[in-house]
């Protein structure tokens, strides 16, 4: 099986461009992330705070997670219901951050990370997937820019879809999520070794697709 992992901070683009590579190349598109926001989620809905460890893992049994790709889309269950949109939330990516701090919550997620690229080819994003999830995967990207660009491209999604927030404060939460994973004591973001630097912050949507082909080309042709 090949594999494509794609790890960086919240906003450097690794969705869009992980959705659009997938697509052209026939793989199935992973996206990790969804399903820590799927956790954190549940622990809002449950009235517990995402930040408390002990509490976030009783609730851990009670959680069914299921993820399927449909017309090339993932959707996400929780215990049956499509939260894929609910889940696109600033409350519910904070909350995603928070749980992804907890070892629990990591183990939780790490066998249905890897099952899913044992059984096809894949590109999973997420924050660890070159370092942890899958060490032998066949291309490793490290997807970054800097906050400001970052914080401005995920101000003008929440514009599109009518949400009105204001700069500042998604470029608070950048800020605040990249201090959280990158200071995590479990799986921490990091550049793995052996991943190829991309950073994208002078590049527009087509030229990062062109850089993130030329990588994966080089190494599997
Ligand atoms: O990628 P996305 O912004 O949806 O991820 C939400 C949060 O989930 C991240 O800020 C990160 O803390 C956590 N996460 C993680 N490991 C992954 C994917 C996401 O810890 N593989």
């Amino acid at each position: 099986m090949v594999s494509v992992a794609i790890d960086g901070p919240a906003g450097a683009g690794k969705s869009t461009l992980a959705r659009r590579l997938a697509a052209e190349m026939g793989y199935i598109y992973v996206d990790t992330g969804a399903m820590f926001r799927t956790i954190g989620l549940y622990a809002l809905r449950k009235g517990v705070d995402p930040k408390d460890n002990a509490a976030v893992n009783t609730l851990l049994p009670e959680i069914g997670l299921r993820v399927d790709c449909i017309d090339g889309e993932q959707h996400i269950y929780l215990n049956g219901e499509d939260v894929s949109t609910a889940i696109r939330t600033e409350a519910a990516g904070m909350a995603a951050s928070a749980v992804g701090a907890n070892p629990a919550v990591r183990a939780f997620l790490l066998e249905l990370q890897r099952s899913m690229a044992k059984k096809q080819d894949v590109l999973m994003d997420g924050r660890d997937i070159g370092t942890v999830v899958l060490p032998d995967a066949t291309v490793k990207i490290f997807l970054t820019a800097s906050p400001e660009a970052r914080a401005t491209r995920r101000w003008k999604e929440y514009q599109a879809k009518g949400i009105d927030t204001p700069y500042e404060e998604v470029l608070a939460d950048v800020k605040q999520r990249d201090y959280q994973d990158t200071h995590r004591a479990a799986a921490p973001l990091k550049q793995a070794e052996d991943a190829v630097l991309l950073d994208t912050s002078e590049l527009d949507f087509e030229q990062s697709l062109d850089a993130m082909k030329q990588i994966i080309a080089k190494k599997i042709g």
